[in-house]
């Protein structure tokens, strides 16, 4: 783990700390309040807004493929997908990224009243030809993950076997200037296919039952090292966020990213995030509802 790091997270403990230490107090200032013949909703109030001007609760969509026709398995339609975001705007969300979530948890930023991000997985050419215009059209800023191995692909690596075209890293570069889309990482190449990579094939991020634990760690590190040179080459940036493979992670891979710099990493689970201002850990293993071609987005999201 690098010093910053080491730092954020002793510093992020001192605050959960500190956050446990203020709840464990609320009854004793409670009793305090009575004594003092003070109204209970207005200590109320004011304990509630000490507690909820430093979290934020933060939902996460996760989208794929966008199709012409009616999608399946997963995939959504530029139809439903427009009506999906003109939906977003009407119920009052604001789609921010993740520099803006780092700089509520790490310093002063601050989150707009219904925050949301949209993400897309894999890094489809779909998403360059359909989502990124209805996404501009919109006002709506979104991160796609990136399969590094896949970029620029309409064939499983060096399988010759077809399969759904992803954009290429010119695509990747000119998504990102417009300050629309932010490339992140799906991981280089941990996105195995039973069938058509090396049996048995490793789930997603995680270790192989016949590796050991520092084979595993170097692989993970050059995975991290090989993606990381291609941003910079490509993007002129780092990678700084990471969406785990099928949503699979273990506390092992979770460090292991933390230590090549993720300040953010997401999974596959349907929840909304709670993140913590000072608690830069509360933007790790983030939640997020896959949306397909008959999700209600506004009951989703318990409008
Ligand atoms: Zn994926």
């Amino acid at each position: 783990m690098g010093e910053r790091q080491l730092i954020l997270y002793r510093r992020g403990a001192l605050c959960f700390f500190a956050a446990a230490l203020l709840l464990a107090l609320l009854p004793v200032l409670n009793q305090a309040r009575a004594q003092l013949g003070l109204s209970a909703s207005i200590f109320r109030s004011v304990a509630a807004l000490v507690l909820t001007e430093r979290t934020a609760e933060v939902p996460i969509l996760l989208y794929h493929h966008i199709t012409e026709e009616p999608g399946e398995g997963g995939a959504v339609s530029v139809e439903i997908f427009n009506e999906q975001m003109t939906a977003l705007v009407e119920a009052g969300y604001t789609a921010v990224t993740f520099a803006d979530l780092d700089a509520f948890v790490s310093g002063d930023g601050a989150l707009p009243d219904k925050p949301i991000l949209i993400t897309f997985d894999d890094g489809y050419e779909s998403n360059y030809t359909h989502a990124y215009p209805i996404l501009k059209e919109h006002g709506l800023k979104a991160t796609i993950f990136v399969i590094g191995v896949s970029v620029g692909k309409n064939t499983y690596k060096e399988t010759g076997q077809a399969m759904i075209p992803h954009f290429s890293w010119e695509q990747a570069a000119e998504m990102e200037a417009s300050g629309v889309i932010t490339i992140e990482s799906h991981g280089y190449d941990l996105h195995e296919v039973a069938g058509l990579d090396e049996e048995p094939i490793r789930l997603g991020i995680l270790r192989k039952e016949d590796e050991s634990l520092e084979d595993y760690r170097t692989f993970l590190n050059e995975d991290c090292d090989v993606m990381q040179a291609l941003f910079q080459e490509h993007l002129g940036k780092s990678v700084s966020v990471t969406s785990f493979p099928l949503g699979k992670n273990d506390l092992l891979s979770q460090l292991i990213l933390v230590d090549n710099n993720m300040i953010a990493t997401l999974t596959t689970v349907a929840e909304t995030n709670r993140i913590v201002k000072g608690v830069p850990q509360s933007l790790h293993k983030l939640g997020r509802y896959a949306v397909g071609e008959k999700t209600d987005l506004i009951r989703l999201l318990g409008e």
